[in-house]
């Protein structure tokens, strides 16, 4: 993992129009349909809402079972991802980090991942 990475920030969507809030980026905003959506920095934690255990996981997927949760931003952002915690709870507070996801045939996938603050 380079520092780029390491620093990536964790963004969301606002769109420009109607200034709902998105995640992930939607080629139109889901409410109004505008195409002019702004990126922003979310940088509080948020909270576990739900989560599940997947025991058949996708290929390049190390961790099992993997744990999916959606974590809410707050700002009406809810984020779907994989939970690093070894005993998750609802409510427990979490923070993107950034990591990598699978790796398949050599080469790595990355992206956010939420872990216990
Ligand atoms: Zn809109």
């Amino acid at each position: 993992m380079n520092k780029q990475q390491h620093n990536r920030a964790f963004t969301a969507y606002r769109c420009r129009n109607c200034g709902r809030l998105s995640y992930p980026r939607h080629e139109r905003c889901p409410s109004c349909k505008h195409m002019e959506l702004e990126e922003f920095e979310i940088k509080k934690e948020g909270i576990l809402l739900a989560y599940t255990k997947v025991y058949v996981t996708p290929a390049g997927v190390e961790d099992k079972p993997l744990i999916l949760g959606i974590v809410d931003l707050g700002e009406g952002v809810r984020a779907l991802g994989q939970i690093l915690a070894d005993e998750p709870r609802i409510g427990m507070k979490l923070k993107p980090a950034w990591g990598v996801l699978r790796r398949v045939a050599g080469k790595e996938y990355s992206g956010f991942r939420f872990v216990p603050v």
